[in-house]
């Protein structure tokens, strides 16, 4: 297990985002949790939602007075292998796990638990990856309180690769679900919702002044950010389908000539599809000098082209909850998204976007068509998108929900 670096945050800065109330709310539930320790363990520092929200959320926990630690697991590509089939399992369509499967995941998830020496009144497991650390957790910290986290869309799970997991969730203390609907069918002592946030003050999200821009038009180049650009920024993974997204860009070109795409994608450690989709879809596009495939951007690259997009798309399969829905609306750019999991709770439709159901591929070309072709309504949407994010899916509402859940499992008799 290793922690990863984190640049310090601090939440008086977020004075500016969010209101007092819920500042004072923070403190006063930080002040409740001063003598409580956090452990937050996943399976990779970068790359994908759950990294995204830990490096912001662990500094800020600490600057608050909340003792915060964050683990990410050591494993192999055989363990990933397994935790992949596992996460696509668990969103509807896995390959089978076999016994050698079950068993490296046993021996992985058994010795990541080993090597937490320390003491913890709550561990947060995020995602199935360290989910098997229960058991040795249980017993190495009894009076831990045991949070499983689940950022997955869980609408349709295949039934034997929750069977799987089922023995683990049962023994957590709690668990936290993205969204209500995840909770049906899961049998685990107590529950809770909390939806995910992005935080306006990373570099990702930030205002940026002109130079900043500079610097990024030359990295980005040949893509034009003064022609009419349609971005869609996932992990490369089946359940993202950026397949889907290039063909209702070719849709869309048909009657916008100059319309271009930018695919934009990172790898995460733990998700070894990455590099397959990725030339899969680069392949597809290769032949099209209008549709870019990147990888690996820096984070005020993305900002940037989140930023100057004139639409947004997210066409999920599934989809947990979709930050990069909330990213792009907090930049006032309009979203075409899928109904996939989280993106209805983000998209209003026909106020800040669009949404459509996960196969309709003309729905996108459509949708997407109607927004380049309206600057007023584009003006519009973004300024609605601003105010909803800023509403409901920024990182101080978030925190104040999961400090709650904290400090309801730290009144509970152990
Ligand atoms: N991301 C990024 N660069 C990329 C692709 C994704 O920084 O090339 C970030 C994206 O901005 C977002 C996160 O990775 O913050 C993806 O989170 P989301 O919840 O949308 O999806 P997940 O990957 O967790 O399924």
């Amino acid at each position: 297990m290793h922690s990863p670096s984190l640049a310090d945050r601090s939440i008086a800065a977020y004075d500016a985002v969010t209101g007092p109330d819920r500042l004072q709310r923070l403190r006063t539930l930080a002040e409740a949790l001063d003598d409580v320790r956090i452990l937050h363990v996943n399976s990779t520092a970068t790359g994908g939602g759950v990294a995204e929200l830990l490096r912001s959320i662990v500094p800020l926990c600490n600057d608050l007075g909340v003792d915060t630690d964050w683990y990410v697991m050591e494993a192999d590509e055989s363990f990933f292998e397994v935790t992949k089939a596992l996460h696509n399992g668990l969103q509807g369509s896995g390959t089978r796990l076999t016994d050698e499967m079950k068993a490296t995941y046993r021996a992985v998830t058994g010795r990541n638990a080993a090597a937490i020496a320390d003491e913890y009144d709550v561990v947060v497991l995020h995602d199935p990856q360290p989910l098997g650390m229960v058991e040795t957790l249980a017993e190495a910290i009894p009076n831990a309180a045991i949070v499983w986290r689940c950022h997955l869309d869980l609408s349709d799970p295949t039934r034997e690769h929750l069977a799987f997991v089922a023995e683990y969730i049962e023994r957590v203390d709690h668990a936290v679900f993205s969204r209500s609907v995840y909770e049906d069918g899961i049998a685990v002592p107590s529950s809770s919702v909390v939806h995910p946030s992005i935080d306006p003050l990373a570099a990702k999200n930030a205002d940026l002044d002109e130079s900043t821009v500079a610097t990024e038009r030359d990295r980005l180049a040949p893509i034009s950010l003064d022609a009419p650009l349609v971005t869609q920024v996932s992990r490369f993974d089946p359940w993202k389908d950026q397949f889907g997204t290039l063909e209702a860009y070719r849709r869309v070109r048909s009657r916008v000539p100059d319309a271009q795409l930018a695919l934009v994608g990172s790898m995460a450690d733990d998700d070894p599809e990455g590099a397959a989709v990725y030339d899969r879809v680069a392949a597809a596009a290769a032949d099209d000098p209008d549709v870019f495939v990147l990888s690996e951007l820096p984070d005020t690259a993305v900002n940037v082209l989140q930023r100057r997009s004139d639409v947004v798309v997210q066409k999920s399969i599934r989809e947990g909850f979709g930050l990069v829905v909330s990213e792009a609306l907090w930049k006032r750019t309009p979203v075409v998204g899928s109904t996939a999991g989280g993106i209805p709770l983000q998209i209003e439709d026909g106020r800040n976007g669009y949404l459509v159901a996960p196969d309709d591929v003309g729905g996108v070309a459509r949708r997407v068509e109607r927004l380049l072709d309206d600057e007023e309504r584009r003006t519009s949407f973004g300024r609605n998108g601003r105010a909803h994010v800023r509403d409901g899916f920024l990182l101080p509402r978030q925190l104040v929900d999961c400090l709650e859940v904290f400090a309801e499992l730290g009144d509970r008799d152990p």
